[in-house]
């Protein structure tokens, strides 16, 4: 293990021994070092474009991809925890197979990404003899007993960038307790097509798409400043 790792590893074990341990407070102090070190460890940064993790709602992407400008919430230990297992999952997928996984790939650079302005990056992309074989997007929190309709589109636009054969969405609690797995299936493409093409065509016009998000989604957007204002209260969504 890296020296970074280790040292969130250690953290974040910290934090779990005082929340077993029933301790809140020093849970908390604990939290807010774990916390800072987990975003001083995210290479990711923001690029304008269509971002298929924000297909859940076609008005953020519509902002996105007219370069709008983000207030992201602060952080919330929810999000926190799923970067961390993020990270650990890839540290230790990285460890075993070596040149065969790559994580946070850029599609930005992809044909498919060019053409459609598609931003962002799938969290991981295994490969056998330098050829791409099958795609990974990590999901924690919920785990459902179907996949969800935005992350099937989400999947779906990765794969038209991307092109492995396969690609799987592996949905993870935060605990670790529970996982499972689901491939993306090809007849899906057509409806994510479908969904992009008119995603694009509202671009292109200057039709603000509907606001769609769920609850969740509103809380933890950088766009819901705009939707607030517009007199949509995100809370009661
Ligand atoms: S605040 Fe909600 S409705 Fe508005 S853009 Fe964000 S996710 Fe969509």
């Amino acid at each position: 293990m890296g020296k970074d790792s280790d040292q969130l590893a250690s953290l974040f074990r910290d934090v779990v021994e005082q929340l077993s341990a029933g301790n809140r407070i020093a849970a908390e102090a604990y939290w807010n070092v774990f916390g800072q070190e987990v975003f001083k460890s995210s290479n990711y940064k923001f690029r304008p474009g269509i971002h298929p993790h924000e297909f859940s709602c076609l008005r953020a992407c519509y902002y996105s991809a007219k370069s709008i400008e983000r207030r992201p919430p602060s952080p919330d230990p929810r999000m926190l925890v799923g970067r961390a297992l993020h990270n650990e999952i890839n540290f230790i997928m990285k460890s075993a197979l070596g040149d065969s996984y790559i994580h946070d790939v850029p599609v930005d650079d992809t044909e498919f990404g060019r053409e459609y302005g598609i931003a962002g990056e799938a969290d991981g992309l295994f490969l056998h003899e330098g050829k791409p074989v099958l795609g990974l997007e990590i999901k924690t929190g919920t785990v459902p007993t179907s996949p969800f309709q935005a992350h099937i589109y989400q999947l779906g636009l990765y794969q038209l960038c991307l092109k492995p054969p396969f690609f799987a969405l592996w949905y993870i609690s935060r605990d670790g307790d529970k996982s499972k797995v689901f491939f993306f299936q090809q007849e899906h493409l057509s409806a994510v097509k479908s969904g992009l093409f008119d995603l694009l065509a509202m671009i292109d016009s200057g039709e603000l798409p509907p606001a769609e998000g769920s609850w969740f989604t509103c809380r933890y957007c950088p766009y819901s400043y705009l939707c607030l204002k517009e007199g949509m209260d995100a809370k009661d969504r």
